[in-house]
Formats: structure tokens, sequence, C-alpha cells
């Protein structure tokens, strides 16, 4: 199955944006774990195979459990942290997106294209619906994870920054761009398509 496949196969009938969200992520994950040969909850950067994800994709449950606990690295843990910190109410379902949404930001694209998502907009929705208390505070509307650097930076009493003010910083463009894009599920499609 290519990953778009994949997407379709996990939400199946449901329309709602948090399995629409999850089965984004866990169709491109699922595909690294396949390309890499890891378990996927190391790609999707979740410890086992929680109750939640299983619930939503009962289907799914093979191809998703099997997993062990993850290691993660310090600047994964301190995502994970600001995340939680910043999350609306400490749900199940919060705790779940943090630590995905903390082991995807390892990679090296856009978030929202690593998360699986159709477009920046979808993260800021994520981001409002389960972290409001965090994404209330990117009110220059920073790249997400440029974002999440500069608060961790701040936390842990150094940073990264370069000069005393965004205004007057020669990386602006890197952090405050356009997060343009093309999805990386809609990407793989066309690559499985040209490859047939
Ligand atoms: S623009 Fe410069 S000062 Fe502002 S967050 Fe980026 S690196 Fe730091």
């Amino acid at each position: 199955m290519t990953p778009d496949e994949t997407y379709r196969w996990l939400v199946g009938d449901v329309q709602s944006f948090p399995v629409h969200v999850l089965a984004s992520t866990l169709a491109l994950a699922l595909a690294e774990a396949e390309a890499e040969h890891r378990p996927v909850n190391e790609t999707a950067g979740y410890d086992g195979a929680p109750k939640m994800l299983l619930q939503w994709f009962p289907h799914a449950v093979k191809k998703l459990s099997g997993g062990g606990a993850l290691v993660r690295d310090e600047d994964e843990l301190c995502l994970v942290d600001l995340l939680l910190r910043g999350a609306n109410t400490g749900s199940e379902m919060e705790r779940l997106l943090a630590g995905m949404i903390a082991r995807r930001a390892q990679r090296p694209n856009h978030l929202w294209q690593d998360l699986g998502l159709r477009n920046r907009g979808e993260l800021s929705k994520l981001m409002d619906d389960y972290f409001a208390p965090l994404a209330r505070r990117n009110t220059s509307d920073m790249k997400w994870k440029k974002f999440f650097s500069r608060l961790i930076c701040r936390d842990a009493s150094y940073t990264l920054c370069t000069a005393p003010s965004c205004g007057e910083c020669s990386d602006y463009d890197n952090c405050f761009n356009e997060e343009s894009g093309e999805s990386l599920l809609a990407h793989l499609r066309k690559s499985a398509e040209h490859a047939a």
C-alpha cells in the first residue's frame, strides 16, 4: 500500500479531525518504518500501543502494535515537556499527540509535512484544538519548529538567537518565512504513480 492508500484504509468512513491527523501521521510513519526496518512506534513517536490509537483504529491493531518503550534524546524530551505544559487539559489524546509531534519534529521538513498533514493550516488547527495555551504564545506566527526551539532555549536560559530582537536579526526569513510546500503523502503518491 502507498502511504496515501494506508491513510484511506486507516480513516475508512470516519470524518473527524483527530482521526485525520492521527491517520496522516501514522500513514507516513508506517511507510518509514517499513523502509527503515523499524517498529512503527519509533517512527510515529508513541510508546508501545496506546489504548487510544487502538480504539480509533481497531482494524489496524496488528500494524500499530509491537514496539516497546521509546528512547528520546534530550531535545525531544524538552519538546514533549513544552507541549504538555501548554496542553489544554493534559488528556490522553494530548499526551499521545505531544509524543508524536515531538518525534516527528526531529525529521527534516516543515513540521506539518512530517506529520503527514495537507498544509500548515492543519497544524495550526491541531495546536489550537489541543495545545491552545502554547499556540497563543506564537503571536508572530513563527514557523512552528522555530517557535518551539525558541521557547525551549529560553526555558533553558540560553539562546540560539544571534540578535536581541527578531526585527534586527539576519535569520528572520529562516524563522518567519512561509511554511509552504507539498504534502508528503501527496508527494509519495505521485512518486508511486510515476514508478508504476
Ligand atoms: S528571527 Fe532571529 S532573533 Fe528572532 S527567533 Fe529567529 S533567530 Fe531568534
